[in-house]
């Protein structure tokens, strides 16, 4: 096959506008500005719920790369340059924006229920909705987020493909996974906070405790606080969640949980505003992200997506080669930090680095030497080394590389 200089136009479908699909969009329109672009939303408008949410400086490189710092400075609540901070809706809004022509291209109240990919690449991939209607695409990018139903139909498919034990563990993979974490969350307006030991408005803090942890930072240009408390629970890994997985519940229920902590701590549990309480689940480590001229993706993999699709010699007939490319580069990667925050996870909940034995009661009456403290924080940076010493710039080098050895 003769490969074409310019990329050949696609009509690429992303389901869910959560970041990932809005960043998507942001890198496609850039990158590949002949592609037709559709996003289908469940949801019947565009939704920044939540409370904060912390951007580490390797993705920052990414958005500063694509003109996006100075409209996110002017939204941040970062007052340290080590991580920039949101309120979700002021990120939202931002990303929102950003998308070309988001009136023509976005579609609500359009939850995606499953696709079907005919074999031939010359027939489009059909969509269907939950209300009944249907549409086509040449590509379809599930940003769905952790109940995909991209996720499901393709690994519906996988596992009716295999067999005995393989179609098993294939089918188990369709589900999310409890990590046996709940976190609290919340804001604290700064107003209300008084005699804390710490310039709260100022710093990032995590609070570390035995199976809990508790970080604050500030968002909305200081205005308020973000507090995620942690609370893990022994053995409750890969277990079932009960219960809906967010949930309101009382400031009393979250101040209970940290009775014994920092009188810091204490003051921010109790004046969270409409705390609420998310149970964090994951997915688990899937053998593809990628089948056909179908893929998943996650909120960090789409300037890289976008960098494979805008290269020469992409076109229908190449897409499943390019999308392997994605596969093999993005996948390792969001394994890995899977895997480091996990780890991470563990170490501030003191459960490693000599902390083992601790109890929580001991733990919760302190007194340890500095040492044994030193020692978690050392772990802490040890394990985040990465985020400083990596650089997502390499891997869009090696995407164009890749896709000039294997399509071009
Ligand atoms: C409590 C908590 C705190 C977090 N804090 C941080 C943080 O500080 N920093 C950080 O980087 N990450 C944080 N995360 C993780 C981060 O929120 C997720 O990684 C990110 O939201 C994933 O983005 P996404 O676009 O892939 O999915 P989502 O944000 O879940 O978006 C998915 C979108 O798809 C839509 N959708 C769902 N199903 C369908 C369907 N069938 N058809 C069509 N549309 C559909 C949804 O309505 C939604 O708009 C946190 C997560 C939690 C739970």
């Amino acid at each position: 096959m003769v490969p074409s200089e310019t990329p050949q136009k696609l009509r690429i479908a992303i389901a869910g506008s959560g970041f990932g699909g809005l960043l998507l969009a942001i890198f496609l329109q850039k990158y590949c500005p002949d592609h037709e672009i559709d996003i289908y939303e469940a949801a019947h408008e565009f939704g920044g719920i939540g409370a904060g949410v912390a951007v580490w400086p390797r993705f920052w490189q990414v958005l500063r790369y694509i003109g996006l710092e100075d409209q996110l400075l002017e939204a941040t609540g970062t007052l340290n340059k080590e991580v920039f901070t949101f309120h979700r809706s002021q990120l939202h809004k931002v990303l929102v924006d950003n998308v070309k022509d988001k009136d023509k291209i976005v579609h609500f109240s359009k939850r995606l229920v499953s696709y079907s990919e005919p074999a031939s690449v010359d027939e489009p991939i059909t969509l269907t909705f939950k209300d009944g209607t249907t549409a086509t695409c040449d590509l379809l990018l599930g940003s769905d987020g952790i109940r995909s139903a991209v996720r499901h139909t393709m690994y519906t498919e996988l596992a009716n493909e295999a067999e005995g034990a393989r179609a098993e563990e294939l089918r188990e993979m369709i589900d999310p996974v409890w990590s046996g974490v709940v976190v609290y969350r919340g804001l604290v307006p700064v107003d209300q906070l008084q005699n804390t030991k710490l310039d709260l408005g100022h710093v990032a803090i995590i609070y570390a405790g035995k199976h809990k942890y508790l970080t604050s930072y500030a968002v909305s240009r200081g205005e308020f606080i973000n507090v995620a408390a942690l609370v893990g629970i022994p053995d409750g890994e890969g277990k079932p969640y009960e219960g809906p997985w967010s949930a309101p519940v009382t400031q009393e229920e979250v101040a209970a949980q940290y009775a014994t902590w920092d009188s810091d701590v204490q003051q921010l549990v109790k004046h969270i505003e409409k705390p609420s309480i998310w149970a964090v689940n994951t997915v688990r480590y899937l053998p593809t992200y990628v089948k056909g001229r179908v893929a998943l993706l996650g909120d960090a993999d789409g300037f890289i997506l976008a960098t494979i699709l805008s290269q020469p010699g992409v076109s229908r007939a190449t897409l499943p080669e390019a999308l392997e490319v994605y596969d093999a580069l993005r996948r390792p990667v969001s394994q890995d930090v899977h895997r480091r925050s996990r780890q991470t996870g563990h170490t501030i909940n003191l459960e490693r680095a000599g902390w083992e034995n601790v109890s929580a009661a001991e733990s919760a009456r302190g007194g340890f030497p500095k040492e044994m403290l030193d020692r978690v924080g050392a772990a802490i940076e040890e394990e985040m080394a990465w985020v400083g010493a990596s650089s997502i710039m390499d891997d869009h080098a090696r995407a164009c590389e890749m896709v000039r050895e294997r399509l071009v």
